[in-house]
């Protein structure tokens, strides 16, 4: 791993991975795993299916707790935190949709203060809605009756209902049509930057992971196999896993800008 991915000890990371480690059986899911994760970076977190990555996430918020080593939030101990405490300073986007089909659109985004056994202001819910670009009308409807892409507008807002410092997300826009996909990508983004965000952001696709992050991290088999800047893995660095992956959007987009040259020269025939 080079040093220009952010590879080695912060002074105060928000997260630090403190070789994890997660066995299932015979299965290492996620393998000494030594991280930092510093404040206010995007960092998205990148392999193939089954490699780790949901995981080694889940050990931020405790939903997965290792077998050896730690995850420190602040140089606490998360395992040493109350759960309800914990997920209010870390917001999480599920895997695919998950919001509860049974609760209104208010109701799921409250859900996480409520469980600290908070209510959450009318106001609070119409202000998350709007920072998601959604309309404060949709409070009261039930997640049927929205599209994919404004279900997970609501997940991202239930995420940031406690106000938290680290956003956590899984694959959130897997789900998502290639439009709903980049304009959320890029909402997401934007909301980082203006609340001031840490956040990590789980993904098996490389495109996003370079577009939208400013460190990549790349697991292969429960291990990091890379921590690099999207232009240095741009730039050929990260190694063969990395490369394998950052080759699939290149090669699209060369065979793209192909297409379009052809179709160009095609034009300057017609005329
Ligand atoms: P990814 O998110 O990268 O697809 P996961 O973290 O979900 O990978 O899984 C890593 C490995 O751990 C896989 O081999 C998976 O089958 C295994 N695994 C994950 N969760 C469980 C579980 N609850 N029980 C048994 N094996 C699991
Ligand atoms: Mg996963």
């Amino acid at each position: 791993m080079s040093a220009s991915g952010g590879a080695g000890e912060l002074a105060d990371p928000v997260i630090r991975f403190d070789a994890v480690t997660k066995r299932y059986g015979g299965v290492v899911a996620v393998d000494a795993v030594t991280c930092d994760i510093a404040g206010g970076s995007f960092t998205a977190l990148v392999g193939a299916s089954g490699s780790g990555k949901s995981t080694l996430l889940k050990t931020i918020n405790t939903l997965e707790t290792p077998g050896e080593g730690r995850v420190l939030l602040h140089g606490q101990d998360v395992a040493a935190m109350a759960p309800a405490r914990l997920r209010r300073r870390v917001g999480y986007v599920f895997q695919g949709i998950g919001l509860f089909p049974h609760f209104t659109v208010a109701e799921n985004i409250a859900i996480g203060p409520r469980l600290a056994g908070e209510a959450l202001p009318r106001e609070r819910i119409e202000e998350l809605l709007r920072l998601v670009e959604l309309e404060p009308e949709m409070a009261s409807r039930m997640p049927d009756a929205l599209s994919g892409g404004q279900r997970q507008r609501v997940g991202v807002a239930r995420a940031l209902a406690g106000d938290p410092e680290l956003l956590i997300m899984d694959e959130p826009f897997g789900a998502l049509d290639p439009i709903t996909r980049d304009a959320l990508g890029e909402k997401v983004r934007e909301l980082h930057d203006t609340l001031g965000l840490t956040t990590i952001m789980v993904t098996h696709d490389m495109a996003e992971a370079l577009l939208l992050a400013d460190r990549v991290l790349v697991m292969e088999a429960g291990r990091l196999v890379a921590d690099e800047h999207p232009r240095a893995l741009l730039g050929g660095a990260g190694g063969e896993t990395a490369q394998g992956l950052v080759a699939v959007p290149r090669e699209q987009a060369e065979r793209l800008a192909h297409m379009e040259r052809d179709s160009g020269s095609d034009w300057a025939g017609a005329v």
